[in-house]
């Protein structure tokens, strides 16, 4: 073979394997997922966001009163690139699981029907539809949960999302991804080295790591202190070159377009 054909070949695959392992040209993509519709999110987190003009996407509960009575502040959110998502209208899990003594008969997943858990779901978009006038939509399963009774919604997922973000930890790769239960980490008490840590090894391993946070500073059992969240986005600000820092829809997205969801997805 001629070796300017030679050349060209090698350039050519060199560039297949570069755009297998990068995210939007960077090493890795981390996620910032923010779930509950809590009021620490609107005081602390998203002040923390926009000073570094990071970008969060926040799975809001459509009758969550830290949205339902402060929605003028949502707007805002929304207008600095921020992400409004749905995680349902009331919240509900599966009671019948162990440790979920806090769910109550009224929510219990176990109880619902398919077309009730859709119902949520799609009020829920329209609720979201007249803070951000936007149409599209990604979903967080609720406690991680996928079925309604015994039948899984995750085809009403499909329906009506982009994507949807579950709770299995995971360092999620291009090639194989699942767009409708797409790996993160709950975060609960972590210091600001260890979020740091988990977003090296996802450089490392050129990953998409998708954090999942509760409390900022408090309001929930499952929480994060002030000073490790604000460490770990001074380190994600200050690795830009590196790091891709999208919203969930951006990611999910992205990962659609370069063709390496699993082929079931649609
Ligand atoms: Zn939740």
């Amino acid at each position: 073979m001629h070796s300017k054909k030679i050349v060209a070949l090698l350039l050519c695959l060199y560039s297949l394997a570069a755009s297998a392992q990068d995210w939007n040209k960077k090493k890795a993509a981390v996620v910032l997922t923010y779930d509950d519709a809590l009021n620490v999110h609107l005081d602390n987190a998203i002040p923390a966001l926009d000073s570094l003009n990071l970008k969060g996407t926040f799975f809001l509960i459509g009758s969550s009163p830290a949205f339902t009575k402060r929605i003028d502040e949502w707007k805002i959110v929304a207008s600095h690139q921020h992400e409004l998502a749905n995680h349902t209208l009331f919240h509900p899990c599966n009671g019948s699981l162990p440790g979920r003594n806090f769910v109550t008969p009224d929510y219990d997943l176990a109880s619902y029907s398919v077309r009730r858990i859709t119902d949520e779901m799609t009020t829920t978009n329209t609720l979201l539809h007249a803070v951000d006038g936007k149409t599209e939509r990604t979903f967080a399963y609720p406690c991680g949960d996928t079925k309604a009774g015994e039948a899984s919604y995750t085809d009403a997922i499909k329906e009506n999302f982009v994507a949807a973000r579950g709770v299995q930890g995971e360092m999620v790769q291009k090639g194989n991804v699942d767009l409708y239960n797409v790996g993160s980490y709950m975060i609960n008490g972590q210091s600001g080295d260890e979020l740091i840590d988990m977003v090296k090894k996802a450089m490392q391993t050129h990953s998409m790591i998708v954090f999942l946070f509760h409390g900022v500073g408090g309001e929930h059992s499952l929480n994060v202190s002030l000073a490790a969240h604000s460490k770990l986005l001074h380190f994600l600000k200050d690795h830009e070159k590196e790091i891709w820092n999208p919203t969930f829809m951006e990611a999910t997205k992205y990962i659609k377009a370069s063709g390496t969801a699993k082929k079931t997805n649609r």
